[in-house]
């Protein structure tokens, strides 16, 4: 299997690309983001729970995004390859996908960093709240505590893969094209086998 993570600050574009990327290269998409809000609109108690710190713009638990990952992981067999979106955004669940995948043999191959200025990511957000109906996209206040929850605890995951020289930053600004094509050079080149 070939396991990636797009990792990025919420407005980065980690939703945008990875629909191109799994067409393209045939994963499947894992995002705990769109996960959370299935079980939100079923109203499930998982969902009940999870709804309370998306509107307040925190981090869901570590305990309820894993075992969701646990799970999905486990629906999803003989496939090529999960491209994981907006998880893992701890160490500790960083530590637990590590885990999930060494008890299949599988490991991730890869780990892209999208890089974003602040004030880009306040605009998107803004903007994309117009249409995407999403509470926590809409006000500010929301916006500016997700973007300090991924300062805060989201941005370390980088440095617990760095050792494995599985870690490559690519801009993720400009075009969606231009953003799509420098991630695809990434990843062409680790397929390959060549050093990243
Ligand atoms: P996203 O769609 O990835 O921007 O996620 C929306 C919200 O869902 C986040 O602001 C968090 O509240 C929650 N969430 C998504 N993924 C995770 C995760 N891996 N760990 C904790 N909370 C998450």
């Amino acid at each position: 299997m070939f396991n990636i993570i797009l990792f990025g600050p919420p407005g980065s574009g980690k939703g945008t690309q990875s629909e191109k990327l799994i067409v393209k290269y045939g994963l499947k998409h894992l995002s705990t983001g769109d996960l959370l809000r299935h079980e939100i609109s079923r109203q499930t108690p998982l969902g009940l729970e999870a709804e309370a710190f998306i509107d307040l713009g925190q981090l869901v638990p570590d305990s309820v995004v894993i075992n969701m990952i646990s799970a999905a992981l486990d629906e999803h067999r003989g496939i090529k390859g999960f491209l994981f979106d907006g998880f893992p955004r701890t160490t500790e669940q960083a530590k637990a996908l590590d885990d999930l995948l060494l008890q299949k043999n599988e490991s991730i191959a890869l780990f892209i960093s999208l890089e974003v200025s602040k004030e880009e990511l306040v605009k998107r957000l803004l903007n994309r709240g117009l249409t995407s109906g999403r509470s926590d996209d809409i006000n500010q206040e929301i916006i500016n505590a997700r973007i300090e929850e991924y300062k805060n605890k989201t941005s370390a995951v980088a440095d617990y893969y760095r050792p494995f020289n599985k870690v490559v930053s690519v801009k993720g600004e400009g075009s969606i094209e231009e953003i799509f094509s420098s991630l695809c050079i990434a990843i062409d080149k680790k397929l390959s086998g060549q050093d990243i």
